[in-house]
């Protein structure tokens, strides 16, 4: 089943395949009309996204973001959608964000030297592209290094939480990220929850997260199945969520993935989340199309 909506999406801004141009047009011709670009903690792909919208007089282009955070042993990801990604304070904490992990994957090239196993920045960066440089391209550097045969190995041997090359990040904690979020005038939601179900203490996570201002949780993701769904459905109307959703589609294939639009969100908890917006004045940061 088709959705006329998908609210999570990645591009190569982040950590996904296509462009935001490409990334509009496959969900337009799949049958979206409502989409959002939620990149992992980065903004700068919304422009394009917003001039290949207008060329479809029916589309509405929500932006979002997609924003990491820790929790003991987890990690938790929050999508901000209607923010206001203009706000120069707002932009400010993602540059420091950006340049923390930069820094970190300086200090891990800098150990894998002292063990002996050298790769060089430059191709960190390569292979990170325009996306945020973090443990799975210094893991591809190892490879193309011929240090270890795989990015699980590089993982086992070098990067992993005990690895000897690891650096832990700085830790940013949901509820800061939330009113971050909200402070811009987002709406936050939190994303695919079935880790944190698997892991325990997600109804005291929502309760606290509830309080920080989560106004959203993914019910329908990727491939989560009827029951889960359903779980997850059951879970947002006792905290008094709306339950949105996405595809987090990032164009790298795999089992999980889904085309965008291929969920079975309904549009009804979409438009409760344009109403939402339009009650805090953040409608018109999206475009939005007259037929919606
Ligand atoms: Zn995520
Ligand atoms: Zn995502």
């Amino acid at each position: 089943m088709v959705s006329r909506a998908d609210l999570h999406c990645h591009s190569t801004f982040s950590d996904g395949r296509l462009t935001p141009t490409e990334l509009v047009d496959l969900a337009y011709h799949n049958g979206v009309r409502i989409l959002s670009l939620t990149d992992h903690d980065i903004v700068d792909g919304l422009p394009e996204a917003f001039e290949a919208a207008e060329r479809y007089a029916d589309f509405t282009l929500i932006p979002g973001i997609e924003m990491s955070t820790d929790v003991p042993g987890n990690e938790v990801h929050i999508l901000g959608h209607f923010i206001d990604w203009h706000n120069p304070a707002f932009l400010d904490r993602l540059s420091h964000l950006q340049e923390s992990r930069l820094n970190r994957a300086r200090l891990m090239v800098e150990k894998l030297q002292q063990l002996n196993k050298p790769v060089s920045w430059e191709r960190v960066q390569f292979f990170a592209g325009e996306g945020a440089v973090g443990r799975p391209h210094i893991a591809l550097a190892l490879m193309e290094a011929r240090h270890v045969s795989s990015v699980n190995e590089a993982f086992d041997l070098y990067l992993s939480r005990n690895g000897p090359a690891y650096v832990p990040r700085d830790r940013l904690g949901p509820e800061e990220v939330i009113s971050l979020l909200v402070d811009v005038g987002g709406m936050a939601t939190l994303a695919h929850p079935r880790e944190l179900l698997a892991a325990g203490g997600l109804e005291n996570l929502l309760e606290s997260l509830r309080a920080a201002g989560l106004t959203g949780i993914e019910v329908y993701y990727q491939d989560y199945l009827p029951e889960e769904i359903d779980t997850f459905r059951d879970l947002a109307s006792r905290y008094g969520l709306i339950p949105l959703g996405g595809s987090d589609y990032h164009g790298l294939g795999g089992p999980q993935q889904r085309e965008p639009g291929d969920i079975p969100l309904p549009i009804e908890p979409v438009q409760k989340l344009l109403a939402l917006a339009e009650e805090r004045g953040a409608l018109d940061r999206a475009r939005i199309a007259h037929s919606r």
